[in-house]
């Protein structure tokens, strides 16, 4: 495998018409990684015609046939498992031991699993008013879906699109983040290796203005699945209104952890750790808000802010590395600027929120994990997505207070509560406002658990059983019984 940097249309490799690049970076260094085709219109318009040239020969195939490609593409992945993790690595900058073992085996345990799962997709016998009236429906394909999504967990959430689309029988148009497009584009080599139908996937890299006008302007894309922020995904929305489509949006998040005092602090510091910091802490679900009980807010805290002092920053490629680089020096400025925000509103500043320049770090966009304590409501700190690694602290009064808190806010992806008290846990599940709620846990996302955003947090529902009936349409067939026909007249 080699890394590739044209356009994946129609099964081949393809240069862009405009002859445009976009320079992408490796974070650790900001050196350029490498020079990416830019996909325009038109680009965009050869893409979606292959995509639609073979969606009815890929939706007419059985479920059958669709799982043994799905399987073949879940092998090409693990056999290719290093390379693809080390290029993950140097485009994002995460944590190589995360690329191995987070997106790569996900990415290939998603197709395995959609593979699995589109054989159970069928449709229902319904109850009938007339026994001799037999009435059933079937799950169809929507035809061409567009996906775009963003650059903190680009092949796996690719993965997760491209796989419940096609498991579906659906083909399919990705574009993937300017900022980390590469793990993206080998996807086209892993399905001519998994030989996959070409046209069955196609991958442009684009501008976010491009790729939105070709793929929401186009009536051969019958939906729209978008991960990313709120803001980009409340544009596209509205873009989808003619041709009128159908559209999927997986949005921001600023999800709360709630500390209870009988909880086992051991667990919940090592715990809430990885809930905020996984990935640099640019998470869509990350724990961004730990609500601490005030009867264990003194012993918590202390514990909490010496454990992130302890976080290996570090060169990416090296296997004991913990946080890598922000994605970009543009995202090392936009979190910088919140934490300083947070400082100029009167919050204390715990600990790290610096940028790093010693030794080998000395050209990347590395920060240290920064933690807020005495954050109020209105703060920026408290309000925003900041997606890096800030976490902010308040103390709360008692259970209700600590509800209050966790649904003070716009988003609701996710959140997580940490106890020991079963009964209080599940009572707490069911009074917050979040899509996902995890006990004694953060950050765990399986391909057969549906994840789907709250308020501004998104629409429609991804992954899951749930996720693979999106991606088709419900028809309606009726079938006479009546042993002469049905006689009106
Ligand atoms: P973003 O700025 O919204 O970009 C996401 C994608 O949209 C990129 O491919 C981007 O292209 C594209 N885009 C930009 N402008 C566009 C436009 N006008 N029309 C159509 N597409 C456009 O988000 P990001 O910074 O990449 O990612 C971080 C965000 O994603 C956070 O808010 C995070 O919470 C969210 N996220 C959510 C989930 C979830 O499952 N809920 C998962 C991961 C991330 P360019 O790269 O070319 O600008």
């Amino acid at each position: 495998m080699k890394p590739q940097d044209r356009l994946f249309i129609n099964g081949r490799y393809v240069e862009a018409l405009g002859n445009k690049r976009i320079e992408v970076l490796n974070p650790a260094t900001n050196e350029t990684l490498a020079e990416v085709h830019r996909a325009e219109g038109k680009d965009f318009e050869r893409a979606i015609d292959a995509a639609n040239a073979i969606q009815g020969e890929w939706g007419q195939m059985t479920p059958w046939q669709r799982s043994a490609a799905l399987h073949r593409v879940g092998d090409a992945i693990e056999r290719n498992l290093e390379f693809l993790a080390q290029l993950e690595t140097d485009d994002v900058g995460k944590p190589i031991f995360e690329s191995r073992n987070v997106d790569i085996a996900s990415g290939a345990a998603t197709f395995h699993y959609f593979a699995d799962a589109c054989m159970a997709l069928g449709g229902e016998v319904k109850p009938s008013p007339y026994n001799e009236v037999l009435d059933y429906t079937v799950r169809e394909p929507l035809g061409v879906v567009g996906a775009i999504i963003p650059w903190n967990f680009p092949f796996l959430i690719a993965c997760r699109k491209i796989a419940t689309a096609l498991a579906a029988g659906n083909t399919m148009v990705i574009k993937p983040a300017s900022w980390a497009p590469m793990s993206t584009l080998q996807l086209g080599q892993i399905f001519s290796e998994a030989d996959v139908p070409p046209g069955v996937l196609n991958i442009c890299p684009s501008s976010g203005s491009d790729a939105g006008k070709a793929l929401a302007g186009s009536p051969m894309v019958e939906e729209l699945s978008f991960t990313g922020s709120t803001q980009i995904g409340r544009l596209l929305y509205s873009g989808c209104c003619d041709p009128i489509k159908g559209i999927t949006l997986e949005l921001g998040g600023k999800s709360p952890g709630l500390v209870l005092p009988d909880c086992d602090l051991d667990e919940t510091i090592a715990g809430t750790l990885f809930g905020a910091f996984l990935n640099q802490g640019e998470c869509c679900c990350a724990l961004t808000r730990l609500v601490v009980h005030e009867d264990i807010y003194d012993t918590f805290v202390p514990r909490f802010v010496e454990a992130s002092r302890g976080i290996r920053v570090g060169m990416p490629r090296e296997d004991d590395t913990r946080m890598g680089p922000m994605v970009h020096p543009d995202q090392l400025k936009s979190v910088m600027d919140l934490v300083q925000s947070g400082q100029d509103e009167g919050a204390t500043l715990l600990c790290g929120g610096e940028i790093l320049r010693d030794g080998a770090l000395a050209k990347g966009n590395f920060m240290s994990p920064a933690v807020f304590a005495d954050v109020k409501s209105g703060m920026r700190i408290w309000r925003e997505e900041i997606f890096g690694p800030v976490v902010v602290i308040t103390r709360a009064a008692d259970v209700e207070d600590m509800v209050a808190q966790a649904n003070d806010t716009n988003y609701g992806l996710a959140a997580s509560v940490w106890t020991t008290n079963l009964k209080a846990a599940h009572t707490l599940a069911r009074r917050i406002d979040a899509g996902t709620v995890w006990f004694n846990l953060h950050n765990f996302v399986f391909p057969s658990a549906p994840y789907a955003g709250y308020k501004e947090s998104g629409l429609g529902s991804e992954l899951g059983i749930e996720g693979l009936r999106a991606m088709t349409r419900v028809k309606n067939v009726m079938v006479s019984l009546f042993p002469n026909g049905f006689q009106w007249y």
